[in-house]
């Protein structure tokens, strides 16, 4: 490791692996606290998502172990709950809670109970509300300030008739990434009343393709980002291996294996991506396979995309880190990196 770059971290925070120097831990713990203070100006269109952000880089540095380096977390908590809209007093908004993704409807400030005043268009975000659920988790809070009876009574509403769940109740498009963040929810909170199982269920078994993968909707071409999300979420359910018969599960089995090249692409005839090492790589886990990888080309596929320079990762090898991506990406490597190996049916456990 690089121990000129340590100065700003305790010493505790050095102790994780790594004989490999091929591996920029501190530049990557470096990137993510620099992100989590201030982004630079390309991540401006992404203002409305800024929990997400968050979440990307708290998980990072969880990852990493080093969540030490934050000192602000209680302030971070804070801005957390500020986004959570609660109902208000005769619950006429009930259907709209959840967590929003930043400040920008114009709220006030309010981080001991989140905000219940009636703003046009401003509602709960369901990946909004995943995102915000494991980033208090990451923290170490205790979701006592989380209202529950808003968030599930949000959630149920945001399902439709397929199956599918929608990201905010004012509509949008409708897909299997949703389910996933629908699924963690409930698991999270430990209650699945916000959600039609059966339903959920019904709409993931038809987006099965004719290929073995899962597309984001029934008759949609098979990908790694709905497969990951539609096998977490039936694992979350307890039910992956009820839903599909055997015959499927081998054939959707085969359909990820082959998707390794050096690393992982999401679809066939198309080039190695970064993300997909975790997409596909975090199936793979769940259907107890990854054996079957690669492993060192994969990991050598996301060594060359490390930013040795300012941290982070790309999506290909000699690319710039771009906008949400390098956040992202750099994230999910680290997870299918096995810093610290925490992929728990599809969502990262805190220990
Ligand atoms: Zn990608």
């Amino acid at each position: 490791m690089m121990a000129t770059d340590a100065p700003t971290l305790p010493a505790s925070d050095n102790e994780t692996n790594e004989a490999d120097e091929t591996f920029f831990r501190l530049k990557h713990i470096k990137f993510f606290l620099r992100n989590l203070d201030i982004l630079p100006t390309v991540y401006t269109s992404a203002d409305t998502s800024r929990i997400t952000m968050a979440f990307f880089t708290l998980s990072g540095l969880d990852l990493l172990n080093s969540l030490s380096s934050v000192e602000h977390k209680q302030q971070i908590i804070n801005w957390i709950y500020s986004h959570q809209v609660v109902p208000n007093e005769d619950e006429s908004n009930l259907n709209e809670c959840g967590f929003r993704g930043s400040s920008s409807n114009g709220n006030p400030f309010c981080p001991e109970k989140g905000n219940d005043q009636n703003i046009p268009f401003d509602s709960g975000h369901i990946a909004m509300t995943y995102c915000a659920l494991l980033s208090l988790i990451i923290l170490g809070d205790d979701l006592s300030r989380i209202n529950r009876k808003g968030i599930i009574s949000g959630l149920k509403h945001l399902q439709i008739k397929d199956g599918s769940f929608r990201p905010v109740p004012e509509g949008g498009e409708n897909d299997m990434r949703f389910i996933y963040c629908a699924a963690c929810i409930c698991h999270i909170l430990d209650d699945w009343s916000g959600m039609d199982r059966d339903l959920a269920i019904s709409y993931i078994k038809t987006s099965l393709s004719y290929d073995g993968g899962i597309g984001q909707g029934p008759g949609l071409e098979s990908h790694g980002g709905p497969t990951f999300c539609a096998v977490a979420a039936l694992s979350l359910m307890g039910c992956l291996h009820e839903t599909f018969t055997l015959h499927q599960l081998e054939r959707l089995k085969r359909w990820c294996v082959m998707r390794q090249q050096v690393g992982f692409h999401g679809r066939p005839n198309k080039p190695d991506d970064t993300c997909y090492s975790y997409w596909i790589g975090a199936t793979l886990k769940l259907l107890n396979i990854f054996e079957l990888t690669n492993f060192t080309q994969n990991r050598l596929y996301m060594m060359d995309t490390q930013k040795e320079a300012i941290g982070g990762f790309a999506k290909w090898p000699n690319q710039s880190p771009g906008k949400l991506f390098s956040q992202m990406s750099s994230t999910l490597h680290l997870i299918m990196l096995n810093v610290r190996e925490k992929v728990v049916a599809g969502y990262i456990e805190h220990r």
